[in-house]
C-alpha cells in the first residue's frame, strides 16, 4: 500500500516524503478524520511530526487533489479520500457523526440554483443535519418507544 501512496503522490509531482506517505495513508484508513487525530496517526507511526508539518501536508495534499477537505459549521475540518466525485455529507447534529451522502444526481454540481446572479456554478456542497441511527434509537429508548 506505502507504494500505491508513493505513486499517488509522484503522480500529482509532490516529492515523496515520508510525513506525506504516513498523511495519506491516514486519511485512507479514517474518512472524515479531523487534524488532530491525523496528527495522532502519524505521530504513532513516525514519532515526533509537528503538528505544522501535519498541517502542511495536508494543504499540500488537498491542493493536489489527493485529499478532500470540508467543514461542517459548528466542526472542525474533516478530511477524507474519497475525492472528484461531488458527494456530500450529512451530519447528526447530537453527536458529530458523520458519513457520506452520494451525489444527488450524479454530476457536479448536482443541484441547480435557483438564481445564479449570473454565476458560472461548477459545484454544489451540500450538508444535511439531523440525527444519526444511534442517537434516534438513544432518544426512542429514553423516551421509552
Ligand atoms: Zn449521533
Ligand atoms: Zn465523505
Amino acid at each position: 500500500m506505502t507504494s500505491d501512496f508513493e505513486r499517488m503522490l509522484r503522480g500529482v509531482d509532490l516529492r515523496v516524503t515520508r510525513p506525506r506517505v504516513a498523511v495519506l495513508s491516514a486519511v485512507y484508513d479514517r474518512a472524515h478524520s479531523d487534524t488532530d487525530s491525523i496528527i495522532g496517526v502519524v505521530r504513532a507511526d513516525l514519532g515526533d511530526v509537528s503538528h505544522q508539518a501535519v498541517y502542511d501536508v495536508l494543504r499540500a495534499l488537498t491542493a493536489a487533489g489527493l485529499v478532500r477537505r470540508f467543514h461542517p459549521m459548528g466542526s472542525v475540518a474533516r478530511y477524507e479520500a474519497r475525492v472528484g466525485d461531488n458527494h456530500h455529507h450529512v451530519v447528526c447534529r447530537s453527536c458529530g457523526a458523520i458519513a457520506d451522502v452520494d451525489c444527488a444526481v450524479g454530476d457536479a454540481p448536482c443541484l441547480i440554483a435557483a438564481d445564479h446572479s449570473g454565476y458560472e456554478i461548477d459545484e454544489a456542497e451540500v450538508i444535511y443535519w439531523g440525527r444519526c441511527p444511534a442517537c434516534v434509537a438513544a432518544a426512542s429508548a429514553a423516551s421509552g418507544g
